[in-house]
């Protein structure tokens, strides 16, 4: 209760009422000093209040960093009370700042920061299930100025261009043998870079718009803004809107999916680079390019690059696809040389610089070389950190990996505060995967609003590498597996290819074509790892990942009937072991 007005400049007091005074604030500064007690609770409809425009006095402290202004209610911490009497400062600004700033307070159930693949399947899926949700998205433009609409990674600078631009450069292949099956051609395979960027932008704005379209009709309230948490049921945004309009939502659960973004070097001249988030979109044809990194986005943009006509180097400082089956690593790396991409082995850039006529090109300086190479353009591709910058972890109890920052969390997605969630990239220590982000999404939704205990299984997890021949796998790699069971117990069956996309065309991509099983060598021989590198790979892993979760044996395997002719069918011809020493390579096709 407000006990007595002391005092009140420079305003209009518009009713007294009982315990309540009820008065309007003029435009520019004014002071309200009150009387308050113990309990007091100040209650002010004040839609137009920016938090730094309250100031208060005499010991009567709010605080403001993590009680938000909202429409409604002010409530004074009383045991922070050390004096009775308080001023309250407010300076009001015009009119029609008043209009853009305005402050609204909406209650949800659910609210979810980050628009990307994890939240926007945890929007939908609690929407779907009787759950008010807000999902609040926005994009930090690129130092090269880029941005996107909703989606997040995958949907704008990620799967999905790098899946359109990957298939660009294979039906680029595909060209060049066209004539040996009949085809006349036109004589000019140039590849056009505008072109293709202009057919896959159009093609993610239509994903942008196909995702605005289900959220407004699931009525999923999508605020195109950064969202940053206040307390653990209170969220503030801040539009990216030329008003920057601004509300406070609340709700019992937040999410938070806000995903990564990639590194770039700290280095001179790091700037001058640019990284995956602007590749798909770059209006000049990237020419002469260095990709920096061994990881797969590196190597993926280094062979759609080269095999899109572009000259590319590709620095590797360590082990190129860590977590991959070593022999097929080789093999994707050996392909990729095979297309052109000259890889620079164990090297590190130490500065770039502007050089060229226009200053348009890019000096690159190596520890290992003193003679610098000019580039057209330089791709950072060295790991990704998290997204939490503009997120207010600072105010909640939200506990990061001190390795790399990024947000942990349980297998129910709990975080460290009650109440908030965090799924996706974002996790440590998760695969990044936009089905696993997914996947995340829904089962949260489904354990927060219909009562079901399941939760995702990380391992067993398909995965490809979209590099000229893709890499496929699931399951243990070799080196995994002999390091859990030991040589004398696991057995591989492997063998060389030729996949019949090539067998008329004579590529010579066919002598890299390779399928490895491994899996226990006692009977039943219970399957720990498939991997397969090939065209196709992606598809043809798919239907056996259904398989290998269940858990199948070689014999298994052995006893399906294949479907001939294709790729798959090698698994199920598979005869020689690594053991052996025998020449895994497949002669013949049909028996
Ligand atoms: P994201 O999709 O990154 O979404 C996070 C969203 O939150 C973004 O829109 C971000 O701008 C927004 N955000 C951040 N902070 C805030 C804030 N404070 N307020 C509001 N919004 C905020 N995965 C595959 O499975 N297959 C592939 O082939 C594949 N290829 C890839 C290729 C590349 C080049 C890259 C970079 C990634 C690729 N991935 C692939 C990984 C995949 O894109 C990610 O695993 C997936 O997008 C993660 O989803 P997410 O929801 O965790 O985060």
């Amino acid at each position: 209760t407000l006990s007595t007005l002391v005092k009140f400049k420079n305003q209009n007091i518009i009713a007294i009422d009982g315990d309540n005074l009820v008065f309007c604030i003029a435009e520019g500064e004014s002071e309200i000093e009150i009387e308050v007690g113990k309990t007091t609770r100040i209650c002010g409809i004040m839609p137009i209040l920016q938090r730094e425009t309250i100031v208060t006095t005499n010991g009567l402290r709010w605080n403001l960093d993590k009680t938000p202004l909202e429409f409604g209610t002010l409530i004074s911490s009383s045991n922070e009370l050390t004096s009775n009497k308080m001023i309250l400062r407010i300076f009001r600004r015009s009119f029609s700042q008043k209009i853009q700033q305005h402050q609204l307070q909406h209650e949800y159930d659910l609210i979810v920061i980050g628009g990307g693949s994890g939240g926007l399947s945890c929007s939908k899926a609690a929407s779907d299930l009787g759950a008010r949700v807000a999902l609040i998205d926005a994009v930090q433009p690129t130092p090269d100025g880029k941005s996107w609409g909703i989606g997040g990674t995958c949907a704008n600078v990620g799967c999905i261009p790098k899946k359109l631009m990957h298939h660009a450069a294979i039906v680029g292949r595909e060209l060049k043998h066209a004539e040996k099956y009949g085809w006349k051609s036109s004589g000019n395979s140039q590849h056009n870079w505008s072109t293709l960027v202009e057919v896959v932008n159009d093609r993610i704005k239509a994903n942008n718009w196909v995702y605005r379209v289900q959220l407004n009709e699931k009525g999923i309230k999508y605020y195109n803004a950064f969202g940053t948490i206040i307390d653990r049921n209170t969220v503030s945004t801040q539009g990216v809107d030329k008003k920057k309009t601004s509300n406070i939502l609340k709700a019992k659960n937040i999410v938070i999916s806000t995903g990564l973004r990639p590194i770039y070097p700290k280095i001179e001249g790091a700037e001058l680079g640019i990284t995956s988030d602007d590749l798909f979109s770059l209006e000049k044809s990237p020419g002469k390019t260095l990709v920096v990194g061994g990881g797969y986005v590196a190597l993926e943009c280094a062979g759609l690059l080269a095999d899109l006509g572009h000259d590319v180097d590709l620095l590797i400082r360590s082990e190129p696809l860590k977590n991959f089956d070593k022999d097929c690593v080789d093999k994707v790396v050996s392909n990729l040389e095979s297309h052109g991409v000259n890889i620079k082995w164990r090297d590190e850039v130490v500065k770039v610089e502007k050089s060229g006529e226009n200053l348009e090109k890019k000096r690159v300086h190596f520890k290992n070389s003193d003679d610098p190479i000019q580039y057209d353009t330089v791709i950072w591709a060295m790991g990704r950190k998290p997204n939490i910058s503009k997120i207010g972890l600072e105010n909640v109890k939200v506990s990061q990996s001190a390795k790399n920052g990024r947000i942990l969390a349980d297998e129910f997605d709990r975080t460290s505060q009650d109440g908030i969630y965090a799924i996706g990239d974002i996790v440590f220590n998760r695969n990044e995967l936009t089905p696993l982000a997914i996947q995340s999404g829904k089962l949260l939704a489904k354990r927060l609003f219909d009562g079901s205990k399941e939760i995702v299984e990380y391992e067993k997890v398909a995965t490809t590498v979209f590099t000229p021949l893709e890499l496929s796998t699931i399951g243990l790699t070799e080196h995994d597996a002999l390091r859990l069971y030991g040589e004398h117990d696991i057995e591989i069956y492997h063998s060389y290819f030729t996949p019949f996309e090539h067998v008329i065309s004579q590529d010579s991509d066919s002598k890299y074509c390779y399928v490895k099983l491994i899996c226990m060598r006692n009977e039943p021989q219970n399957i720990l790892g498939l991997h397969f590198v090939g065209p196709n790979a992606a598809e043809i892993m798919q239907g056996f990942a259904v398989a290998f979760r269940r858990g199948i044996t070689f014999s298994d395997i052995k006893s399906t009937i294949a479907i001939h002719p294709c790729s798959a069918e090698e698994f199920l011809k598979l005869q020689i072991t690594k053991r052996s020493g025998l020449d895994p390579r497949v002669a013949g096709c049909c028996g």
